[in-house]
């Protein structure tokens, strides 16, 4: 395990029991703090539905006006159905009060949610669009799965909060100040009764639900720790199964389960005495309202219709209060997913994916000067301690060195995946700096140790080199690359599926259909890590001549393992600790037979 990856903090003891041998390194956190408060963010992204929010608020308020009002008609009826006059007329306009809440009920449910739906398509475009142009340090520090995640789960948290919360509490908050003002207008006297009971219950209640929130939040963590147990496990089924450590995944699994489920109790107890609580409030309040104002009926100050409106208030004022909690703690969540999502959507990678300098034309002469490097995520390791390298225009280079030495690393300071953190890294004389990413890159070919093909066709995946190439250069590139014969042998040829979900290639097929996207995309400057032992010998012959044609006329730097390839190269360089400790060619590295070179071709070349 050479490339190990930092990963946040939450996970570390569960990881920790699972792999016992893996040190963790402690996080770099990159991240600034939010500019403005997330839910202002969030606002100020749903205002570019105005169209839909305003008319949705327009329904918003018809329907809460039409809840302040109907009980006041309700009261009506009870008053005219006691006299003698005739309640029709005061029935229909009860049905009409009904029947305009019920449309602006559902109008307004669609506005706001046909709003909240495009408000989070736009977001998580946005923050796709972030993440991917981050720099390749953020990556190493953050879990592919917390990242998707953001993608899903917080946009969605999101666009609940468009769609539902914020709405809902708009319309709460009208409501609660309708009904009291309007309980006020039935009976001042009974209302301050009536209140005196109720306030010192939703007191409580916030009280309480700040308590229940921050249990709620504690469950969501357990429960995250358990899903990346999972996460972990089924996708290294494989070395879980080859190490047959099933029991103690499961019992780590059961762990993390069973903290979040006593977490979980805690959190329910807690709400179940708040509901307790609240409801015996909610009840002590309705039936001291029914005491006290049929008193004052008796008495004649009230009249039984106002006494009717009274209760109805008094419920509704209720059940607005219960509601308004549950908006709040709602609303409380978004804002955590909003302070999520709007990191991610805000971060300035520290190397652009573009912006700088283009060339006319790239010759391919590239220098690395003085140069130190730590990966951020472990800054307290230094891997390449001063590095000296020229690669002439068109020559071949080989790096050699024993694993963890440091090879990959300086390969990657080439096409600026990294920036060294003292020294140049440069191409014909220009700072890798100062040069646009995009551009830069589009004249550099990689062909990794194990290349990475997306879940398509193979054409697709060839022509990922390069967007426009025609069929037949896609084939010509194919057969350059010596893949043209195993692809035409399958039945569905250039089309058949590959990747995750489609047939599953060889090493040497894989890399061979690698080699090809290289080929198409025709870099100045090639970047080559030689696959060491995955290939059956027949492929790699075939890996090899193309790789050889591949390598003509081109500046190439290449990671290698095989003597062959060392023998190929203009200049081998032999690099151990971070440092380049020998370089001349196979011919004159050879000559030092107290040299690592010597020993390492000893030892693992001739092996093979
Ligand atoms: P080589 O290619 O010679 O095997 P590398 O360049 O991959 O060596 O690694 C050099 C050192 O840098 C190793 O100690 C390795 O653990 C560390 N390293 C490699 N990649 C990363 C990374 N992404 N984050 C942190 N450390 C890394």
């Amino acid at each position: 395990l050479t490339h190990q990856k930092a990963r946040p903090a939450g996970s570390r003891s569960w990881r920790r029991a699972l792999m016992r041998d893996v040190s963790d390194p402690t996080p770099s956190t990159t991240e600034a703090p939010l500019k403005r408060p997330p839910l202002k963010r969030l606002w100020e992204l749903a205002l570019t539905e105005w169209r839909f929010l305003a008319f949705g608020t327009g329904f918003l308020l018809l329907g809460a006006g039409m809840t302040i009002v109907f009980p006041t008609i309700v009261g009506e009826v009870v008053d005219t159905a006691l006299s003698t006059e005739s309640i029709d007329a005061a029935a229909f306009l009860l049905f009409g009060i009904f029947a305009v809440q019920s449309i602006a009920l559902g109008v307004r449910y669609f506005l706001f949610a046909v709003a909240g739906e495009r408000v989070v398509a736009r977001l998580r475009e946005r923050v796709y669009g972030s993440i991917l142009g981050q720099d390749i340090a953020f990556f190493d520090e953050r879990r592919t799965g917390e990242l998707t995640n953001r993608l899903a789960a917080d946009t969605t948290t999101l666009q609940n909060a468009v769609t539902n919360s914020l709405p809902n509490f708009v319309r709460d908050v009208v409501v609660t100040l309708g009904v009291v003002a309007m309980l006020f207008l039935t009976s001042p006297k009974l209302t301050f009764v009536m209140l005196a009971l109720v306030l010192p219950t939703v007191a409580l209640a916030v009280i309480f639900g700040r308590r229940i929130e921050r249990l709620a939040r504690e469950v969501q963590d357990a429960l995250a720790d358990a899903g990346h147990v999972a996460q972990e496990t089924i996708s290294g089924i494989r070395t879980v199964r080859a190490f047959a450590r099933e029991r103690l995944a499961v019992q780590t699994y059961g762990r993390a389960v069973w903290h979040a489920f006593r977490t979980a109790r805690r959190h329910r107890g807690y709400y179940a005495a708040l509901i307790i609580v609240s409801s015996l409030a909610a009840s002590i309040a309705v039936s001291v309202v029914v005491w006290y104002g049929g008193r004052l009926v008796q008495s004649g100050t009230m009249t039984a219709g106002e006494f009717s409106s009274f209760i109805i208030y008094t419920l509704t004022l209720a059940a607005t209060i219960g509601l308004l909690s549950d908006t709040w703690a709602q609303i409380v969540s978004a804002r955590g997913a909003a302070t999520h999502v709007f990191e991610l959507h805000d971060r300035v990678p520290m190397i652009p994916i573009s912006g700088g300098r283009e060339l006319a034309r790239l010759e391919g002469q590239v220098e690395l000067q003085g140069v130190h490097f730590r990966y951020p995520t472990r800054s307290d390791v230094p891997v390449l301690r001063g590095i000296d390298l020229t690669l002439e225009r068109g020559a071949i280079v080989a790096l050699v060195g024993p694993s963890g030495s440091g090879k990959s690393t300086v390969a990657g300071l080439i096409p600026r995946f990294y920036d060294p953190i003292e020294g140049t890294v440069t191409i014909d004389g220009h700072d890798v700096r100062s040069l646009d990413p995009t551009w830069l890159r589009g004249h550099i070919g990689i062909v990794a140790q194990e290349p990475l093909l997306f879940s398509s066709t193979v054409a697709d995946n060839i022509r990922y080199g390069r967007f426009d190439a025609t069929d037949e250069e896609v084939e010509a590139a194919a057969r350059a690359a010596h893949a043209h014969d195993f692809i035409s042998g399958f039945p569905e040829g250039y089309q058949t599926q590959v990747g995750e979900r489609g047939l599953s290639l060889s090493a040497g097929q894989k890399q061979r259909i690698a080699i090809a996207r290289a080929v198409l995309k025709d870099p100045r400057i090639l970047i080559l890590d030689e696959a060491t032992s995955a290939l059956d010998s027949e492929s790699e012959h075939l890996v090899k001549e193309a790789l050889d044609d591949l390598m003509e006329g081109r500046t190439t730097l290449v990671i290698a393992h095989r003597l062959s390839t060392v023998r190929h190269a203009h200049t081998v360089v032999v690099i151990e600790g971070g440092e380049i400790i020998q370089s001349g060619s196979h011919a004159e590295l050879m000559g030092d037979d107290q040299g690592l070179y010597h020993r390492l071709v000893q030892k693992q070349f001739l092996a093979t």
